[in-house]
C-alpha cells in the first residue's frame, strides 16, 4: 500500500512516523500498527461441529478461540508485530459468506439455510434465551476478542428502566461493554408508537418508521415504509428474538 491511501495517518503525521511522501510504501510504519481480525459466525462454527448452538453447547467455539489466541501469541513472538482478534458483525461479509459457503457446500441446517451469519460470538438472534442467560453465555467468551468486542441483550421489557438499568449494572460487574437493544417502531399515519411491529394495529399501515440497533448503531431500519438496510440483514432483523 502506498501512503497516500490515508495522508492524514502516512503523510500528515497522523501515526507514528506518519511522515511519508504519497508514493512512499506504508511497510516501516506497520511495526507499531496493530493487525486486527475480526471473527464472525462461532454460532454456525459450533453448528457444523455438532450440530449444536452457542447455546446448546459452545464448547468447540471456545476452544477453537482459544487455539487462535495461541497461534496469534505465537505469530507476535516470531516476528514482533502486534496481532489482535476481534469480534465483528460484518455487515456485507456476512451475507456474501453465506453465499460463498453454499457455493462450496450447499445448504446446511443452521449453518447457511439463512441468509446472514451471526455476528461475532453472539448467540443466534432467534434463540428464546433470559437477558440474563445471553450474559452468562457470551462471558465465555469475552477474554478471547481481545481486539474489540461488545456484550448486548435486546430487552423485551417496554421501556421498564429499572429492569434495564438492573441488567446493565450486572454487566458492569462482569466487566462488558455493554449495549443496550432497544427497538422502536412508529406509524407515519396514525402516529401509533409500539416496540416491535410491521403492520400498525390501529390503521393498518405499512408506512412505518423502524429503529433498530444494527452492526453496534441505533439506524432507522424503515423509513415511510422503505428499508435502509441490506436484505441479509433485514432478514437478521426479522429472526429476532434475543438478541
Ligand atoms: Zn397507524
Amino acid at each position: 500500500m502506498k501512503a497516500s491511501i490515508n495522508p492524514l495517518a502516512y503523510c500528515e503525521g497522523g501515526f507514528l512516523g506518519g511522515h511519508l511522501g504519497i508514493h512512499d510504501k506504508i511497510k516501516p510504519l506497520l511495526k507499531s500498527a496493530t493487525a486486527s481480525f475480526g471473527i464472525t459466525a462461532l454460532n454456525e462454527l459450533q453448528e457444523l461441529y455438532n450440530g449444536k448452538s452457542l447455546v446448546e453447547d459452545g464448547q468447540f467455539a471456545i476452544d477453537v478461540m482459544k487455539y487462535i489466541n495461541q497461534k496469534v501469541a505465537q505469530f507476535k513472538k516470531e516476528d514482533g508485530h502486534m496481532y489482535a482478534l476481534y469480534g465483528t458483525p460484518a455487515e456485507n461479509l456476512c451475507g456474501l459468506q453465506v453465499q460463498q459457503f453454499r457455493k462450496k457446500y450447499g445448504i446446511v441446517p443452521n449453518v447457511s439455510d439463512k441468509p446472514y451469519v451471526s455476528n461475532s460470538f453472539h448467540c443466534h438472534v432467534s434463540e428464546h434465551i433470559t437477558p440474563i442467560q445471553k450474559q452468562d453465555l457470551e462471558k465465555r467468551f469475552w477474554d478471547l476478542m481481545n481486539g474489540g468486542k461488545i456484550q448486548y441483550v435486546k430487552y423485551p421489557l417496554d421501556y421498564n428502566t429499572d429492569a434495564v438499568k438492573t441488567l446493565v449494572l450486572r454487566a458492569m460487574d462482569m466487566g462488558f461493554y455493554e449495549g443496550v437493544n432497544l427497538s422502536l417502531s412508529y406509524c407515519d399515519d396514525c402516529g401509533h408508537q409500539e416496540l416491535n411491529m410491521d403492520v400498525c394495529p390501529k390503521c393498518g399501515s405499512r408506512n412505518l418508521t423502524k429503529i433498530d440497533r444494527m452492526n453496534g448503531y441505533l439506524s432507522y431500519s424503515r423509513v415511510k415504509g422503505d428499508s435502509r438496510l441490506a436484505d441479509h440483514k433485514m432478514d437478521e432483523i426479522a429472526d429476532r428474538v434475543s438478541m
